[in-house]
């Protein structure tokens, strides 16, 4: 067994195992990271960016719809295979290049799945690497449901990497993973469905804003099926076949499971290094340490952190845990963080909920508006847009926003700046914004 000694191993190349890898790297310390399945991780390789490639065709394509006969002759149609052979090449070369970029910043590499033999070492293959500090950067995998027939169901890895889109595809779970996959699915003309086991689907969003997505997207021709329990899948040849409680069946092509994700754990043997976690992942304290080893560190998406699992939160947990690996002492604060549901109309959330506004009415005002006739949407005729703001009422600082429209990811980005900088919406009274573009709605939304 060959041994290795380093200041900091990593465990994951993931967005966050990367980013402590080149700051601790840039700081002089000597490095190692490992990983057990592709340099680059979910975000790169089978999460936010081949998905925001699909997203690209369907907005060409939803567009085109909306502006059938007010311009546009034809509306687009989506080749699947085209299309996932343009995703590919954004993936493809990333795992090489990703490897070469640590190999030439000084940075070792392991290739293997790492585990705990005790807190300052660990097992990768035939390698028994030794370290001062040690960060778990080993994000998480899709959860499997647990019924008879699962092996039947795939998950999001598979879609992203489906050669051909069949005819028709069931998406099991509420979450944003198969809303926006069900909205791809239904602009390249397939028949699709959503099940999931309450009615409160997308439940971290404005709940109006979700009933109105859920309606718009029933419109376009999503079958939903909300308070259903699967009991078993079947493989029947031609067609699997979905069964559920009370009666419920459904005979489909593909089914894509999306009912929540794991952290990846398992293979860590952590209770060698006496690390203690939970189902939703590694306990960490505020400096992102593990609980009873101060030199090992969790980060990303495998950490029980406060953070949403979400890829400029794992960075930014990332570099806070670089800076304490260097030799800081820094304490994780989060600012308020945007997410975004990529379905058509998008939906975007950011700061405290309409429902927390509504508690305390004496400290905070809702600011509702239908947008859906302002000219920046009718412009390019989106049946929906809502926009809704919660303001602090003694100094007017937006508290929260919420978006529903084909703009809504760009509106959040707007409110993310006034919120960090304290910024109210008639501060913008004094700022010129380019006319016509959605950013130049903001002073209409005080
Ligand atoms: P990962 O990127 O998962 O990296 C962890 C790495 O560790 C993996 O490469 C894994 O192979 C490796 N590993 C695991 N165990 C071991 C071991 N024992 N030894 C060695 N290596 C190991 N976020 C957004 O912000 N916007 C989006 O639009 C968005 N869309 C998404 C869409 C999908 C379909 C999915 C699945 C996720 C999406 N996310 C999105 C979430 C985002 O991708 C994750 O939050 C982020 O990638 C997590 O990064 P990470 O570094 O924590 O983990």
């Amino acid at each position: 067994m060959a041994k290795f000694t380093y200041d900091v191993v990593i465990i994951g190349s993931g967005a966050s195992g990367t980013t402590v890898a080149f700051e601790a790297q840039a700081a002089g310390l000597k490095v190692a990271i490992v990983e057990e399945r592709s340099w680059g991780g979910t975000c790169v390789l089978r999460g936010c960016d081949p998905k925001k490639v699909l997203v690209g065709a369907r907005e060409a394509r939803n567009l085109s719809t909306r502006l059938r006969g007010k311009g546009i002759k034809q509306a687009a149609t989506i080749s699947w295979t085209d299309l996932m052979a343009f995703k590919e090449t954004f993936v493809e070369n990333v795992p090489e290049s990703r490897l070469e970029n640590f190999q030439e910043a000084g940075i070792e590499t392991f290739f293997g799945a790492a585990s705990f033999q005790d807190s300052h070492s660990l097992q990768v293959g035939d390698d028994l690497i030794q370290a001062n500090k040690i960060v778990i950067a080993t994000g998480a995998t899709p959860s499997t449901l647990k019924v008879e027939g699962q092996e039947y169901i795939q998950t999001s890895d598979d879609f992203l990497s489906l050669e051909k889109l069949p005819d028709s595809v069931v998406f099991i779970g509420g979450g944003y993973i198969s809303f926006e996959f069900a909205s791809i699915a239904l602009a390249a003309g397939r028949e699709v469905h959503i099940i999931h086991h309450n009615s409160e689907p997308l439940k971290k969003f404005d709940s109006d804003f979700v009933a109105a997505l859920v309606t718009h997207m029933k419109e376009e021709g999503i079958h939903f099926h909300f308070d259903t329990d699967i009991t078993k899948v079947e493989n029947k040849g031609e067609k699997l076949h979905i069964h559920g409680k009370d009666g419920f069946s459904l005979q489909t092509d593909l089914i894509i499971g999306a009912t929540g994700r794991k952290p990846n754990i398992a293979h860590l043997s952590l209770e060698n290094a006496n690390i203690d976690y939970t189902k939703k992942g590694i306990i960490v304290n505020e400096k992102l340490q593990t609980t009873n080893n101060p030199h090992i560190y969790a980060c990303g998406d495998v950490a029980a952190t406060k953070g949403a699992p979400l890829t400029p939160v794992v960075s930014m947990e990332a570099a806070f845990v670089a800076k304490n690996v260097i030799g800081g002492d820094e304490k994780m604060i989060y600012p308020a963080i945007p997410s975004v549901v990529f379905t058509s109309p998008k939906l975007a959330s950011i700061g405290i909920s309409a429902e927390e506004a509504k508690a305390h009415p004496e400290k905070y005002q809702i600011k509702n508006h239908d947008t859906t006739n302002w000219y920046t949407y009718k412009r390019t005729n989106e049946q929906i847009a809502l926009a809704k703001i919660i303001e602090d009422r003694e100094s007017g600082q937006i508290k929260g926003a919420h978006f529903l429209s084909e703009e809504a990811d760009y509106m959040i980005n707007y409110v993310a700046i006034l919120m960090k900088a304290n910024l109210t919406l008639a501060d913008l009274q004094s700022v010129i914004f380019a006319y016509p573009s959605p950013a130049s709605d903001l002073t209409a939304l005080n």
